[in-house]
């Protein structure tokens, strides 16, 4: 190991946030969203540890192969389907669930005749406006794919939530009745739920909840963190300190002088930068833990290194811990100050941090 900065990778805190998502759902079946790098925490590992899901739902190809080619059985959803008729085959061999949204492809089901055969999921949209079929059309589009030889029926039936992180919001209530009214007769599992659908509506659960955020401890909410609703968080992004100097007062710190110390200030320099994903948007006062205490940022993130202020830690030295989120320090907290959602903070951690799995 010769790189400071590492993500640690608690398998332990996955398969616990797997069973509290269970409990949650009522009893419904659990596609574990692992796409995007299982949202940067590393997918063969995260697959590993969430085994005892009953499906993995994937974006890409890609991501389906990394989880065959690791000899991980099971079921997997490619949740955008198919995006040309090359990937048929190999979308084929490795046994994949197909979602389908539009009408392109059903013309690549329709033509591959008896040559594939495929589990579908029909994604209906109700309101997103992003992926899926009109409402009025669901049954028309069921009949049509039960048509297809390479279709094995029955259907499972989906649809997208676009704003159940919103409790006190109306739109949720409307996409499952418009979804209940699309779908009504076709017979199938159903499916609606992602994490804030299954913590926060119950009658979005049905036969299929499809958590993702919530599997990585963290919160799909702006107003809660992931230990708040019984999480743990799995990743925990560190560093070390590979330099302490002191500040004088009035001098500045970092590009663009962007902090002055107030007074003499002991200031260390961490091995971590917007080059592994811990972005520039965060800045002057981002919380930090050092050997577990807290700390903060000065000054502008750089590539390779962040600057703290070590005033709270007179006896931080060199080659010493420094936590930028996970454990003790929710990155719910960073994503505020960043502008974002934490989805995006761990998703952009970048191949040269070092990924550990315990
Ligand atoms: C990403 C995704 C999910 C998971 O969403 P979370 O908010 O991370 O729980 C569920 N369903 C679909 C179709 C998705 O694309």
């Amino acid at each position: 190991m010769n790189r400071a900065a590492r993500a640690i990778i608690d398998s332990s805190a996955l398969t616990a946030n797997l069973l509290a998502a269970r409990k949650c759902s009522g009893g419904a079946r659990v596609m574990a969203v692992i796409k995007a790098n299982a949202y940067g925490h590393g997918i063969v590992a995260t697959a590993a540890a969430l085994r005892d899901a009953d499906a993995f739902g994937v974006a890409r190809m890609e991501e389906a192969a990394a989880i065959r080619d690791a000899r991980i059985e099971g079921r997997i959803v490619l949740l955008e389907g198919v995006f040309h008729s090359e990937q048929v085959p190999t979308a084929a061999a490795m046994g994949v669930e197909l979602v389908v949204h539009s009408p392109e492809q059903i013309e690549i089901l329709e033509q591959c005749g008896r040559d594939h055969r495929f589990r579908v999921w029909l994604k209906i949209d109700t309101g997103m406006n992003r992926l899926g079929f009109p409402p009025e059309s669901a049954q028309e589009v069921a009949r049509r794919l039960l048509g297809c030889p390479s279709v094995l029926g029955p259907l499972h039936l989906m649809t997208h939530l676009a704003k159940a992180d919103e409790m006190a919001d109306q739109m949720t209530g409307r996409q499952i009745e418009c979804f209940d009214a699309a779908i009504d007769g076709i017979g199938g599992e159903r499916s609606i739920a992602n994490s804030a659908g299954l913590l926060g509506w119950p009658a979005s659960h049905r036969d299929w909840v499809r958590p993702g955020i919530m599997l990585y401890g963290i919160s799909p909410f702006a107003d809660s963190s992931g230990s708040d609703l019984g999480l743990r968080p799995a990743m925990t992004l560190s560093s070390e300190l590979i330099a302490v100097h002191s500040v004088a007062a009035g001098s500045t710190v970092g590009y663009g002088g962007a902090w002055t110390a107030p007074a003499d200030t002991r200031v260390g320099v961490a091995a971590i930068g917007y080059g592994d994903g811990y972005t520039r948007h965060l800045g002057n006062g981002t919380p930090v833990l050092v050997n577990g205490r807290p700390a903060s940022v000065v000054g502008r993130i750089s590539m390779d290194l962040v600057t703290i202020d070590l005033q709270d830690s007179p006896d931080a030295r060199v080659g010493d811990e420094v936590v930028l989120w996970g454990r003790g320090l929710p990155v719910e907290r960073l994503a505020i100050a960043a502008g974002t959602i934490p989805y995006e903070l761990v998703c952009g951690v970048t191949q040269r941090v070092a990924m550990t799995v315990v």
